[in-house]
């Protein structure tokens, strides 16, 4: 899985050429301007240090889903603005690709240019060689830094990556690989997962591709539900997914001791009606009540395990994280892993709900993926399309 990194290439392969940088802007929007730049700051490293090489830098992402056209709701240039205060230097916008060269030829070294939202273009999304003709011409190599957006083979993804060379992966790409990548491959053992979150389905391929190489799998969130009933414990009115209750079964069956279920839970009439929040052990969830967080012994429990553990890999909150006091229980997760990666744990947080769970950590763990569904599939062991197509190491 070692991709060459825009680390190897050589000052002259920048000095004065043309960086297309596919890069994940996707960034939530309000009112026009941007309302989290976290993806506008993670893809720093890459632009600036291309422009302290002397490369001009021709920047290329997806904006939401827009539906087969353009869509100003979807413009890229809402963007600008604030890439500009970020870098504190003027950004050029490319509205149409097609006509595009002029402009990056334009640049000077050290600048910097912005192109319209790559799902503009019919062939995006359908991987058309035509469209990465078009954005390969304006750059004279290739780099990626979108891993957010690298489970998907879209032109500006995959296709451009085969026409451009060299294709590497920038500094984000490159962290995520590492992270990611060594902490399956290689991990120090105990090696523990925590999976929760709303949702089996979405998580079973993780929990399928986890289960032979983690010593312990602690789960949480909805999902825990859906073991319970399993087990043949009533849940109340908690969201259980009734049709994957039969797989939630053979799981447990072939897990053994490795997969381990909340002791008890913080339950509630309904989320409006939190305020009459309370305990209760798995075994004694009442009618009408559903579970929203997992209980004070659990994360107790959770907390023991995750601090004897050396690697760490996190998915998916505990409970209703955005209804306090429903947050208690991630917190307490977020909380494990900064103590366990005090002790000297590798610990790594993915996932769109997850990360946002553990903002303003960020410098107290090892990696947090700014790639939701990527770093699932790669969790998963899927190949990513749009980093294999990069050159190898
Ligand atoms: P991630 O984005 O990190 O992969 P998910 O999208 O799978 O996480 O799950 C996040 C959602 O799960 C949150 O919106 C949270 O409110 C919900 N959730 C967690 N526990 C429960 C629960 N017990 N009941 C209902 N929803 C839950
Ligand atoms: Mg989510």
């Amino acid at each position: 899985m070692s991709k060459r990194s825009l680390r190897d290439l050589p000052a002259a392969a920048l000095d004065g050429k043309r960086a297309l940088v596919r890069v994940d802007f996707n960034v939530p929007l309000k009112d026009g301007s941007v309302a989290d730049d976290t993806r506008l700051r993670a893809a720093l490293p890459t632009i600036t240090y291309l422009r302290e090489k002397g490369a001009r830098v021709v920047l290329l992402s997806h904006l939401g889903r827009p539906k087969g056209g353009p869509d100003p709701k979807y413009s890229l240039r809402q963007v600008t603005r604030d890439l500009e205060r970020l870098l504190g230097a003027p950004v050029e916008f490319i509205p149409d690709p097609a006509a595009g060269v002029p402009s990056t030829r334009r640049l000077p070294r050290g600048g910097v240019a912005l192109v319209e939202n790559t799902r503009f273009w019919p062939g995006e999304e359908d991987n058309d060689p035509a469209l990465a003709r078009v954005f390969a011409a304006l750059g004279d190599f290739y780099v990626n830094d979108a891993f957010g957006s690298a489970h998907r083979a879209h032109a500006s993804t995959e296709a451009v990556a085969h026409l451009l060379k060299p294709a590497v992966a920038g500094f984000l790409m490159e962290k995520e690989l590492t992270y990611l990548g060594d902490a399956l491959a290689h991990p120090k053992r105990p090696f523990v997962a925590v999976l929760g979150g709303a949702k089996i389905s979405g998580k079973i391929d993780v929990i399928e591709a986890l289960l032979p190489r983690v010593d312990e799998i602690l789960i949480g969130g909805a999902m825990a539900c859906t073991f319970l009933v399993a087990m043949g414990l009533p849940v109340g009115t908690s969201l259980v997914e009734p049709d994957r209750v039969a797989l939630a079964k053979a799981l447990l069956a072939k897990s053994g001791p490795k997969l381990i279920l909340p002791r008890g839970a913080v339950i509630a009439p309904s989320l409006p009606r939190a305020a009459e929040h309370r305990e209760v052990p798995v075994d004694q969830i009442p009618d009408g009540w559903a579970v929203y967080d997992i209980d004070a012994a659990t994360r107790h429990d959770f907390r023991a395990r995750l601090l004897r553990a050396k690697t760490i890999v996190w998915n998916g909150p505990m409970g209703v994280f955005e209804t306090p006091p429903f947050d208690a229980g991630t917190r307490a997760v977020a909380d494990a892993l900064v103590a366990a990666r005090g002790k000297g744990a590798v610990t790594i947080v993915g996932g769109g709900d997850s990360a946002a769970a553990v903002a303003g950590l960020e410098d107290k763990l090892t990696h947090v993926s700014t790639g939701g569904g990527a770093s699932l599939e790669f969790l998963e062991g899927k190949v990513l399309p749009g980093v294999a197509a990069l050159e190898d190491a």
